[in-house]
């Protein structure tokens, strides 16, 4: 580290100490998440003074220019911002998709009064965003979306349906893919359109999950409104946009520890259970070891692929939603593994950690399958790394 970043994480550690609160350094259940909206609700007063401290040095969206709300921070200054985080056990300030999908195409794809509209907004966890890529006809198979969009004067009118559209119910505005046009090669008439949420036209269905939570719903618009100055790109032109969020959403995934998952780590789940220990105990530790192992080298292929993308395109980038979100998988049963029998009661049922644990278990089913499932991540490893026919 040159002597200017290692006068800067001394700075950030101090900042810190001064401005994170004891209690926003624990792991975070889900109930205390803070999700960027126009009606932002904060669970405890620490909350929301961890929250505005990071608003207001702009560190929600370090690498953001000031001038649209970031903290105008260089790549290796933001790297270490987030290693010193982590390292103190900061909870995410804000879980916002506009930051970690939505944002950084803007910047890349939008016009500059889009990018004065929206930018600061979102680092200031103004908006609550959803994301309507997945139609009942078009999953994995994305170009086949058919909700469409008709330029009438300067606003599109959007007819069509969504599906697990996650937090639609609660969300301000979605980003969104719709057909601008029927081409032969189904990506070429795919615009990319931002939608208020906050119209009659537009009714959302939640749809309940194994876990017991309802985090996604079925979205319908009835001749709902989009302005054409939301538009990012030219129409027809918004399947490259939509490539490049995907990219920023398996980074995401890959990365859920960091973006404000529950995280409890199977070794403590393990050491604090007064559970009767079985002899197949062993095999147990060697599952959690192993566990532990792989984790830890998916964290450092995370590394070496952050700063090999800052110069090239890294081929390990593509393997990381896929290893992670299984790994992921791993730890819950692990976790339920280590509470012994009965580990895994109905989620109804059961309270505290137990709870916990049952909903993660639960929910981690999803991972492998949003932003894109296990398969078809393999299909494009196949393709992309090993070069092997398709
Ligand atoms: C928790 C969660 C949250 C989500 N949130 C959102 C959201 O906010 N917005 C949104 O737009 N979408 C969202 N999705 C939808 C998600 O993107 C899709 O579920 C995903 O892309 C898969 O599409 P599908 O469900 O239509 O399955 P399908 O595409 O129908 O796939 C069904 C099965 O076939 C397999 N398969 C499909 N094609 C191939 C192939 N070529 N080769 C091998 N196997 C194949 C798949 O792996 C899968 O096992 C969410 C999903 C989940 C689980």
């Amino acid at each position: 580290m040159t002597e200017k970043l290692d006068i800067f994480a001394k700075e950030v550690d101090a900042w810190i100490e001064h401005n994170c609160p004891q209690s926003m350094r624990t792991p975070m259940p889900v109930s205390e998440q803070v999700w960027a909206s126009s009606s932002i609700k904060f669970p405890s007063k620490d909350s929301k003074a961890w929250f505005d401290a990071m608003v207001s040095k702009g560190w929600c969206t370090p690498e953001w220019p000031k001038e649209y709300g970031g903290g105008g921070l260089s790549f290796e200054e933001s790297k270490i911002l987030r290693a010193r985080l982590k390292f103190f056990g900061c909870r995410p300030a804000q879980i916002n998709f506009g930051i970690s999908m939505l944002g950084p195409v803007i910047l890349e794809f939008g016009t500059k009064d889009q990018k004065k509209e929206f930018l600061p907004k979102i680092s200031r966890g103004e908006i609550w965003w959803c994301q309507g890529f997945s139609e009942p006809g078009a999953g994995s198979d994305l170009a086949n979306i058919s909700t469409s969009a008709k330029l009438n004067d300067n606003e599109y009118i959007v007819n069509g349906s969504k599906i697990w559209t996650s937090e639609a119910d609660k969300a301000d505005w979605m980003y969104c893919l719709v057909r601008t046009s029927k081409t032969e090669k189904k990506q070429a008439g795919i615009s990319f359109i931002l939608i208020n949420m906050n119209q009659a036209n537009v009714k959302t269905n939640p749809i309940k999950l194994l876990s017991g939570q309802s985090p996604f719903c079925q979205v319908f618009f009835d001749d709902a409104i989009a302005s054409e100055s939301h538009r990012i790109a030219s129409e027809n032109d918004g399947w490259k946009v939509a490539k490049r969020l995907l990219e920023f959403e398996r980074t995401m995934m890959a990365d859920l520890g960091n973006e404000g998952a529950v995280d409890i780590e199977p070794i403590k789940t393990y050491k604090n259970s007064d559970a009767p220990r079985t002899p197949g105990k062993h095999k147990l530790h060697r599952k959690i070891i192993k566990h532990e192992i792989r984790n830890h080298l998916i964290e450092l292929t995370m590394t070496r692929t952050s700063i090999e993308s800052k110069s090239s395109f890294s081929p390990a980038a593509l393997t990381l939603k896929y290893l992670s979100t299984e790994e992921t998988q791993v730890r819950w049963e692990l976790n339920v593994a280590s509470l012994g029998v009965g580990g895994l009661e109905a989620v109804e049922t059961s309270e505290g950690l137990k709870q916990e644990i049952a909903k993660s278990f639960f929910y981690s089913k999803a991972y492998t399958i949003a932003g894109g499932s296990s398969e078809v991540q393999l299909n494009i490893i196949s393709k992309h790394i090993l070069g092997l026919p398709s």
